[in-house]
């Protein structure tokens, strides 16, 4: 990679410049050069992903061949009212036309996705969605970026890792290009058009000055370098943006210092479909233990859990918080910003059966309590007695007994909630981590960027996170499924617009 990049030229002009190598960016660069555009992705980490490899990989969708194969009857009209209630009372009306846009393509992403060999089992159920729609990619995440980065290297789309896009390049009001930056050396590139898809600002929230609220050192993100660059660039050359960006940290098992094996494994399509064919086929009983082995960690315990009787404690095994919606934002106050999720046999037979799920996780849609003590014993430890779970976790068993003996006289008070029934459970340790962030630049359903003052900035385009506008995207799936939708949209619509030009 390092001699491909000394041997770039110091300026060049290609039709279409895409920012960013996640889900986004892929798409854009796929549908750009399907288009006849002569494509180079730029990506600032060392490899392809961002946080699209990191995600579970759920992808929400209505009518698609996987829900008519089940019989489930829907339209994407159902799909748009559920997603504005899921949305709820956050910002349910914003941004009606890119949410129309959303499901009304998404199932087309979806078949075009699986036409590149990338897998899914499913629809899962997810309330408050009225059927099914959660699909979920197989074996994970990984197999998104690596089929994609071969379509796209197959279309002949040049590819640079550990390049960064400093700042966009303006002839009169057009955006023409942009300056990059590639181990130690500058490049300004010209670009018919420039498309945007640089993610999300989890890594760096505070980067367009709305800063978090209450939040301590302990807060951590997933995806480190996602920190904002295509807002901030494209900012500065007039570009509207949501003046709102959502961003709500919430609890997560830490990762374990190696990566999953799921995000190791291999994507062969022959290799996904038979898994695909084996959950169709096989009963579940056989299915799930062979997946759960492949377990990763960046999972999300359903803050439900701590409605249901969980308390959370800190790693030195004292109570710091007993409001659930506060949990997250008082644990990055905490040592170490780390906790351990404590309950009893109550919480975990509470927590067996659909609809009370633990956590969504690649592949297997949702697992329980019970699935992940019995694959996951790093997180997940049981002990007949309170002071003998504080050993296994680390913890003073004093500590953890006087804690433990607090909440139940509190909780006695109140006539629930108390943690009495052996097996008892500690989760952990977690952390919160802000995993995404919502609101980006302002777009119209070409994926142009609008100006601020109204219009649009000719030959700038911006998909995924950072080209989300005002798009609120509650519930699983609606992330991944915007990211390769509107970078699709935005790849086919720069290569028309650079195409069109004989002056660049
Ligand atoms: C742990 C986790 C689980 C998730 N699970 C799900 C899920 O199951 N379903 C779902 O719908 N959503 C999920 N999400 C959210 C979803 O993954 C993201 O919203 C989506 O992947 C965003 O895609 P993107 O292409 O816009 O950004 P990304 O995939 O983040 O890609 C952006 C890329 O741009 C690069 N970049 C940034 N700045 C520059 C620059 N200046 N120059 C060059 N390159 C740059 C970054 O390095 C990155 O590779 C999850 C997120 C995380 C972190």
């Amino acid at each position: 990679m390092i001699s491909e990049i000394q041997s770039y030229p110091s300026s060049k002009a290609v039709d279409v410049l895409v920012i960013g190598g996640g889900g986004a960016g892929l798409a854009a660069a796929i549908e750009a050069a399907v288009h006849g555009a002569q494509v180079l992705l730029i990506e600032k980490g060392p490899a392809l992903g961002g946080s699209t490899g990191w995600s579970v990989g759920s992808f929400t969708a209505s009518q698609t061949k996987y829900q008519m194969r089940r019989g489930i009857a829907d339209s994407s009209d159902a799909h748009g009212e559920d997603l504005v209630e899921m949305n709820g009372c956050v910002r349910p009306e914003s941004e009606p036309e890119l949410r129309s846009f959303l499901v009304a393509n998404s199932p087309a992403t979806l078949d075009w996705l699986q036409n590149l060999g990338v897998e899914f089992v499913g629809p899962f159920e997810e309330p408050p969605h009225r059927v099914a729609r959660m699909h979920n990619v197989i074996p994970g995440s990984n197999a998104y970026v690596q089929r994609l980065e071969l379509e796209a290297r197959r279309l002949g789309v040049e590819i640079l890792c550990n390049t960064s896009a400093l700042s966009l390049l303006c002839h009169d009001v057009s955006v023409c290009g942009a300056n990059l930056f590639c181990e130690g050396r500058d490049f300004r590139l010209k670009a018919g058009a420039v498309i945007l898809t640089t993610g999300d600002l989890s890594a760096n929230p505070n980067a367009l000055g709305q800063a978090l609220k209450n939040i301590g050192p302990g807060l951590a993100s997933v995806n480190r370098l996602a920190t904002g660059d295509g807002h901030k660039i494209a900012m500065q050359v007039g570009a509207a943006i949501s003046q709102d960006i959502i961003a709500k940290p919430t609890i997560r098992f830490v990762p374990t210092s190696s990566s999953p094996i799921l995000r190791r494994m291999p994507t062969f399509p022959f290799l996904t479909k038979l898994m695909r064919l084996g959950f169709e086929l096989l009963p579940m009983s056989v299915i799930r233990p062979l997946l759960l082995r492949f377990l990763g960690s960046v999972l999300q315990p359903h803050p439900a859990i701590f409605e249901t009787g969980a308390i959370l404690i800190n790693r030195d095994g004292e109570l710091f918080c007993d409001s659930p919606t506060k949990l997250a934002t008082e644990l990055t106050h905490q040592p170490e910003g780390l906790g351990y999720i404590i309950f009893d046999e109550k919480v975990t037979q509470h927590f067996s059966k659909w609809p009370h799920y633990l956590s969504t996780a690649p592949g297997l849609g949702y697992i329980y309590i019970s699935d992940l003590c019995h694959y996951r014993p790093d997180v997940c430890r049981t002990a007949d007695t309170i002071r003998g779970l504080a050993s296994e976790i680390g913890i003073e068993p004093e500590k953890l007994d006087e804690a433990i003996g607090a909440h139940n006289q509190k909780q006695k008070l109140r006539g629930y909630g108390q943690i009495l029934v052996p097996p008892f459970v500690a989760l952990g340790p977690v952390r919160s981590f802000l995993v995404l962030t919502d609101g980006g630049l302002k777009v119209d359903p070409q994926m142009r960027v609008k100006k601020t003052g109204g219009g649009i900035i000719s030959g700038l385009f911006a998909a995924g996170a950072v080209g989300q506008g005002d798009l609120l995207l509650q519930g699983h799936g609606h992330h991944l499924a915007w990211a390769f939708t509107s970078g699709r949209e935005a790849g086919a619509q720069a290569a028309d617009y650079a195409l069109s030009k004989s002056d660049f």
